[in-house]
């Protein structure tokens, strides 16, 4: 045989090989079973949580990092009203010594071995602006719906935890495992007098939780075309966060004569040169895990992508990189968003100055991401600073999808949302539960609410607002959380039954 024909001959042999690795990987994903529905029915014995998230709405806890613009009188009477409304959980104790901005109750469990778990929510808003379609801190229920700031971020989840807490207490069922509820009323402004508290009293007493659940991810409704179902996406990782500075420095003077280039120009380049260089996209180990299990829930062409990363991998990269909400998950992200120079039309800047906004990836720090930076900038005669200290943090660590309390999570929602998948997720903003790293084995970032992209933007947006049943499914999901997870589980409280075939 010719040399030439042996060598095509071996080809095709590699290619065959090739292709029946990548079809065999993706014929063996494991398939979910066929979408269910729960009747709805089964969230009747929920019916007044919503009117329960509609009392706290009423309280316009506004955060602003200027104290002096913050209702006091709100954010003193919204505890008042949780003992009120709650009064079975509240009873339980309440941890006055976390501070005026934390809401910490413990309910305490038979079996003092077991670790604690902590449901985390935070109850202060981000102020409403004008032009909403109802009043937003009217916490009106009408036409199905809770309306008002707070409704989505994240009243809803608090409310649905103390409901919850509170129908447990109301059946006489007690936990086995320790239950803190940990509610921090100033996450908007980043929950140094909350949660950071709270975590601090944590630490203290040495105590460590085996599970952390805070806001994050919800059930992602309509995110993907090729997916049949919502996707809840529980997140098991966080970004960090920075706000660099980049400046550069001129002679100032005035602009009648003025140099070549001005500190403005030289900002304008630097700007520039780090827009252009954006950090390098990698598949973290979280999103590698989002998508060998989103290969379950999709076509067969897509099962044979999301299976075979060690193949696909750089292409997934790539097509991530053509939209923002995809290459967020694959980079270190870089917004500038603010620019100062002289204060005055006709005066050369001593000073020009622009915030970058980083959104940082785990694997890298915000020294890594920060040296980068400055490196690019120096190039450009400009120089990379962190803008405040104290807001930033680093990217959290990542929490593995397995484990009981995951196995917990799987088990609540299989109860209160057969039809969703579930899938790990990477969270690209902040929340509370950064201040707990290093304080519970597993961090899970959820809330457990049907969204579609359209309610997302209601989030920190206009008219937010939540459907009734969702605050109810929402309590139904904590419930059955709890039981799963602090154990026992009591035959007396009836188990959600009536699941239907659609
Ligand atoms: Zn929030």
């Amino acid at each position: 045989m010719q040399t030439g024909t042996l060598l095509i001959l071996s080809a095709m042999g590699f290619l065959g090989l090739l292709l029946s690795i990548l079809i065999f990987r993706a014929a063996s994903t494991p398939l979910p079973p066929p979408p269910r529905r729960l009747g709805s029915d089964i969230l009747e014995e929920f019916s007044g949580v919503e009117e329960d998230l509609a009392a706290l709405i009423r309280f316009p806890t506004v955060s602003w990092f200027e104290a002096g613009r913050e209702d006091a009188a709100a954010f003193t009477s919204l505890p008042v009203e949780v003992a009120r409304r709650w009064p079975l959980i509240a009873a339980r104790t309440l941890r006055r010594e976390a501070g005026d901005r934390a809401i910490l109750l413990e309910w305490p469990g038979t079996d003092g071995s077991l670790q604690p778990l902590v449901l985390s929510a935070h109850w202060d808003v981000v102020p409403a602006d004008e032009g909403w379609i109802f009043a937003p801190f009217s916490g009106s229920v009408e036409n199905g719906e809770v309306r008002g700031r707070g409704a989505q971020d994240t009243k809803v989840t608090m409310a649905a935890i103390l409901g919850a807490c509170e129908r447990l207490a109301r059946a006489s069922w007690n936990p086995r495992r320790t239950l803190f509820l940990a509610f921090g009323g100033d996450e908007e402004v980043g929950g140094i007098r909350g949660a950071a508290r709270m975590a601090a009293w944590f630490r203290e007493r040495g105590l460590r939780a085996a599970c952390l659940l805070d806001e994050g991810g919800v059930i992602a409704d309509g995110l993907l075309s090729f997916v049949d179902r919502p996707l809840a996406l529980i997140g098991t990782a966080e970004k960090g966060y920075l706000d660099a500075t980049v400046e550069t420095v001129g002679a100032g003077g005035h602009a009648s004569m003025p140099p070549r280039s001005t500190a403005a120009g030289s900002l304008a380049r630097a700007v520039a040169a780090l827009e252009r260089r954006p950090f390098p996209p990698r598949l973290v180990p979280t999103v590698r895990a989002f998508l060998d299990g989103l290969a379950r829930y999709a076509p067969f062409a897509y099962r044979v992508l999301f299976r075979n990363l060690w193949l696909f991998g750089p292409l997934i990269v790539e097509s991530f990189s053509s939209r923002p909400s995809t290459d967020a998950l694959a980079r270190t992200t870089i917004a500038f968003t603010m620019l100062e120079g002289s204060p005055k039309e006709n005066v050369l800047p001593e000073r020009a100055r622009a915030n970058a906004n980083v959104r940082i990836l785990p694997g890298e720090t915000i020294a890594t991401a920060l040296g980068r930076l400055d490196r690019i900038a120096r190039s450009r005669r400009a120089r990379a600073y962190a803008a405040h200290e104290g807001t930033a943090s680093d990217p959290s660590p990542e929490t593995l999808p397995a484990g009981p309390a995951w196995e917990a999570l799987n088990a609540a929602l299989a109860a209160s949302r057969p039809e969703a998948g579930v899938l790990p997720f990477l969270f690209s903003a902040g929340t509370d539960s950064k201040h707990w790293v290093g304080l519970a084995d597993a961090i899970f970032r959820f809330a457990p609410i049907l969204q579609t992209p359209a309610d997302l933007s209601r989030v920190h947006g206009r008219d937010e607002r939540i459907a009734v049943d969702e605050v109810r499914r929402a309590t139904l999901f904590y419930r059955e959380f709890i039981r799963e997870f602090c154990g026992p589980r009591d035959a007396t409280i009836p188990r959600s039954a009536a699941i239907q075939e659609v």
